[in-house]
């Protein structure tokens, strides 16, 4: 059974590239049959809080990623860590290191002046504990081969090989009986039973060094693939700028979670031409062959593109309740009110407003002639069509309109032709003024669906407004 984990470190939000390599880890398991575990990596007591891991938790259930059994927390599983570092000093491919801080920073310094990368040189590799000095608690370091090459079989970068003269014998425990969080994930990874590691390729040296562990303790290395980090639009890494933000950020600006799984699916991973296409078809398709080998860029047009199909094909109810949440979330109150308390309007006006919005946002904007109070405020485009002319025009629908007894778009279609005609005007030179009048706004769904979203009363009440 395929086993693949997530293992985010929890010192702030759910980034977006996080939530990336989650959501390949979870389309593979869910591929295969498998499973997705969740590693909660809060070994940095000092940068990992409480809020930051409910906020993975939140994250990926907001994008429907949903991990199987218990998250691990890492920093429960300490003791663990140092039972396996002691094992392996005890099978002589580790060793206690008592080097004082100033004797690493002298060698640091003789190895820079020999022209050599600044490493720890292996002093206490063949050493003999009785020479240990007293009082000083030790490291734990792990035998690096001294020879050779260690080799990455990646799924995504393919054989990356690495000189072993270029690994050094990093430490696996602290002195404080801390693990590193180099030994840490090999220790939980083999633990939990993964059998595939999907990561951003800035763990790919990592990888190296958790393939010596691996192999002192005689354990297997599981399947590597580590992909490409994503790229800001113009190439250059990732920044707030580009859309370096939290999952919880895009669900502010207003995107719908299946959108920006979609989106995300593409970045990084292809299916032929396939732009759009339901988590069904991305779990059927999905494999690690597919993955990407050059960096994704990150692009708000396509990601705003992808959204506006998706809020054009999502049922109103579903839409309705996303609004709600999205105006509650960024604290919208008059919206909130607003939406609840027109709702059938609501409901009855989405397939209008759907095809008008490209983010959940834009929806509520244009659900706001719902229920916006009069007078209406105007907005400047808006303003502009109110002349002293169209106030005049205004005036003559506002007494046409009043007489109509039946209020349905046919009818009122029909009065207003009647009267453009009689004022050899164009129908939709009447129509401006007409939804400056009624939303305040140049845009809008269509005119006459608005009267009779919002009743022959607000509608004429609205008009009013303008007239005196
Ligand atoms: N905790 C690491 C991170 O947030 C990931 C570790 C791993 O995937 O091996 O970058």
């Amino acid at each position: 059974q395929v086993i693949t984990r997530f293992a985010p470190s929890p010192t702030g939000y759910l980034h977006i590239g996080s939530a990336r390599t989650a959501l390949f880890n979870w389309a593979y398991a869910r591929h295969t049959g498998g499973k997705m575990l969740l590693r909660i990596e809060d070994t940095d007591r000092e940068r990992s809080t409480e809020p930051a891991i409910q906020a993975i938790y939140d994250g990926l259930t907001w994008l429907g990623l949903k991990w199987d059994d218990e998250p691990t927390l890492q920093f429960s599983r300490a003791a663990r860590h140092a039972e396996v570092a002691h094992e392996l000093v005890a099978m002589g491919h580790a060793y206690k290191c008592y080097c004082s801080p100033e004797e690493l920073t002298q060698m640091r310094e003789e190895a820079r002046a020999a022209g050599k990368p600044p490493r720890y040189n292996g002093y206490w590799r063949d050493r003999d504990q009785s020479e240990a000095p007293a009082g000083v608690a030790p490291v734990i370091r792990i035998k690096a081969p001294l020879t050779g090459e260690i080799v990455v079989d990646d799924h995504v970068q393919g054989k990356v090989v690495f000189k072993t003269e270029n690994l050094d014998d990093f430490i696996i425990l602290r002195s404080d009986g801390t693990p590193t969080y180099m030994h840490a994930v090999v220790v939980d990874d083999h633990d939990m039973g993964v059998t595939h590691i999907i990561r951003g390729d800035d763990h790919l040296t990592n990888a190296a060094r958790q393939i010596i562990i691996y192999n002192a303790m005689g354990w297997t290395v599981p399947e590597m693939t580590h992909i490409p980090l994503i790229h800001g639009a113009d190439g250059a890494k990732l920044s707030k700028r580009h859309g370096a933000l939290g999952v919880n950020a895009y669900r502010e600006m207003g995107y719908l979670p299946e959108a920006l799984r979609n989106y995300l699916a593409r970045l990084g991973w292809s299916h032929n031409d396939d732009e759009i296409f339901s988590t069904e078809q991305m779990i059927e398709w999905f494999s690690l062959e597919g993955l990407n080998k050059g960096a994704a860029r990150f692009d708000f047009v396509k990601l705003e593109s992808i959204n506006g199909h998706y809020i054009r094909e999502a049922k109103p109810d579903y839409l309705y309740e996303v609004m709600l949440a999205t105006a509650q979330e960024v604290g919208r109150l008059t919206d909130v009110d607003g939406l609840t308390a027109n709702k059938a309007t609501v409901l009855a006006a989405l397939p209008e407003l759907q095809p008008r919005a490209k983010t959940v946002l834009e929806l509520i904007d244009l659900a706001q002639f719902i229920y916006a109070t009069r007078p209406l405020a105007i907005d400047a485009a808006a303003a502009v069509l109110l002349t002293d002319d169209a106030r005049g025009v205004l005036a003559d629908m506002n007494a046409l309109l009043r007489g109509l007894n039946d209020w349905s778009v046919p009818a009122i279609d029909a009065a207003m032709r009647t009267l453009a005609e009689s004022k050899g005007l164009k129908l939709g030179k009447l129509a401006q003024p007409l939804r400056a009048a009624l939303t305040g706004r140049t845009i809008s769904p269509g005119i006459f669906e608005v009267m009779v979203l919002i009743g022959k009363e607000e509608s004429l009440a609205r008009l009013g407004d303008q007239i005196t």
